[in-house]
């Protein structure tokens, strides 16, 4: 008997069919005697079709109300994936985040989880019956709903595995793992056998939109190996993520993640004196913009430039807070770009060897595109790029670091 959690991401719910069949993976799971929870995503794009009933009433909704909306998304498919059990005689229960125990902080849009109430699994698990869990959300120590950020369902997965000392955490979604690239963007992509937590973590917090990064973390913290297959193809072994790899790594990038849309903020001729950072990226974060890259010029004059990156949907905001901040650092001069991406280059093999940021460099520079910034980890090298250029920025990446080769 083994206790499994599996989660089905927006794509393989998308349908009452796709649910049905998802239902019968379950069931014959369950038949077999193990204890299966289930977290699940909102049915194909439910979530964005929600934000855009919510932008049909009010351009600035209420943070707490957005949550509560976009939180009923997954309890749909919780409660459709149950009552598909119930059809084919399998004892199954739907839960919300709150009613699983899944305590969170007070951030709407983005919290965390700060600690999961078992009882109430472990109860219905005891009782024989499949959980589902609706994904991507929470309650705070106030009873209010929160939501996780996008993507978020897979943390609930992640999360509850630990706390539920599972022995399998299997993520299906829509291709067959984690691939060398985004496989629609690249098609020499290949899916990867094995990745460690650290560069799957560099992968997600880069692009890689195919595993929430918070959930990577929480693996990582809490040492639970995680699984990610196709939910169509079952015979596909998918890619394991874990911490103790067996394969040689060897000199190698082990894959490339990318983002479309990114904006770039620079602030022109601000004095160069100790305070001007803080003063600028304080209130920024107050107002719960999240920034990326971040370039400071030398200083010519005892004047320099500050410059970067948020996502789109924060540039408004951005703006607003720089242009407010001009008694603390002067008048200065701001300008943006909405029309940026970037692309990133990520291997634990590149920490310790010479020739990867020339060799990325030139290849950019032979396919005519322009760097704008660059930003660097021990395992990972970012290059801020035309959004148009993303794309082909990517497959020329994949080629030139051999990406289609087998290890
Ligand atoms: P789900 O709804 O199952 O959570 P997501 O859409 O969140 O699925 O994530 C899966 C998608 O992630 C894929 O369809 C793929 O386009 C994208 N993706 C980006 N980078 C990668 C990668 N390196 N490997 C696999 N998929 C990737
Ligand atoms: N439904 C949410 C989203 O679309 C969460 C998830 O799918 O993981 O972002
Ligand atoms: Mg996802």
């Amino acid at each position: 008997m083994e206790r499994i959690i599996h989660k089905y991401g927006g794509s393989s719910v998308a349908t009452p069919e796709h649910i049905k069949r998802i239902a019968d993976r379950l069931e014959s799971r369950h038949r077999n005697g193990d204890e299966v929870v289930a977290v699940v995503s909102a049915m194909g794009s439910r979530t964005d079709e929600l934000y855009a009933l919510a932008e049909r009433i009010t351009n600035s909704p209420e943070p707490r109300e957005m949550d509560m909306l976009l939180s009923t998304g997954e309890m749909v498919t919780s409660t459709l994936l149950s009552m598909a059990l119930h059809e084919l005689g399998v004892e199954a229960v739907s839960l919300t985040g709150a009613q699983a125990g899944i305590r969170t902080t007070a951030v709407f849009g983005r919290a965390r989880i700060a600690d999961i109430q078992t009882e109430r699994l472990e109860k219905e698990l005891n009782r024989g019956r499949v959980v589902i869990v609706a994904g991507f959300q929470g309650m705070t120590e106030d009873a209010d709903v929160t939501t996780f950020g996008r993507g978020g369902s897979d943390t609930t997965a992640v999360a509850l595995a630990a706390a539920l000392d599972a022995d399998r955490c299997e993520i299906f979604t829509d291709v067959a793992g984690i691939y060398t690239a985004d496989p629609r963007v690249c098609p020499k992509a290949r899916p990867l056998q094995e990745i460690g937590y650290e560069e799957m973590l560099e992968m997600a917090t880069t692009g890689a939109r195919v595993m929430h990064a918070r959930a990577v973390e929480i693996g990582e913290q809490y040492g639970v190996a995680i699984r990610v297959a196709s939910s169509f193809d079952e015979t596909a072994q998918g890619t394991l993520i874990h911490g103790d790899l067996t394969m040689e790594q060897g000199n190698k990038v082990r894959g490339i993640a990318h983002q479309n849309h990114i904006a770039k903020v620079t602030v022109r001729g601000v004095p160069d004196r100790p305070g001007i950072a803080a003063h600028l990226f304080e209130p920024l974060a107050t107002a719960g913009v999240s920034v990326d890259t971040i370039v400071q010029n030398a200083s010519v004059e005892k004047l320099t430039d500050m410059t970067f990156t948020v996502a789109p949907a924060d540039l408004d905001r951005a703006l607003q807070v720089v242009q407010s901040a001009e008694n603390e650092i002067g008048p200065a001069e701001v300008v943006s770009d909405p029309n940026l991406g970037t692309v990133s280059i990520v291997g634990t093999g590149m920490a310790s060897a010479p020739g990867f940021a020339a060799r990325m460099f030139r290849t950019l520079y032979e396919n005519k595109v322009n760097i704008d910034m660059i930003s660097t980890s021990d395992i990972r090298i970012t290059c801020v790029v035309a959004s148009e250029q993303v794309d082909e920025a990517v497959r020329s990446l994949h080629d030139a670091f051999d990406l289609d080769r087998e290890d």
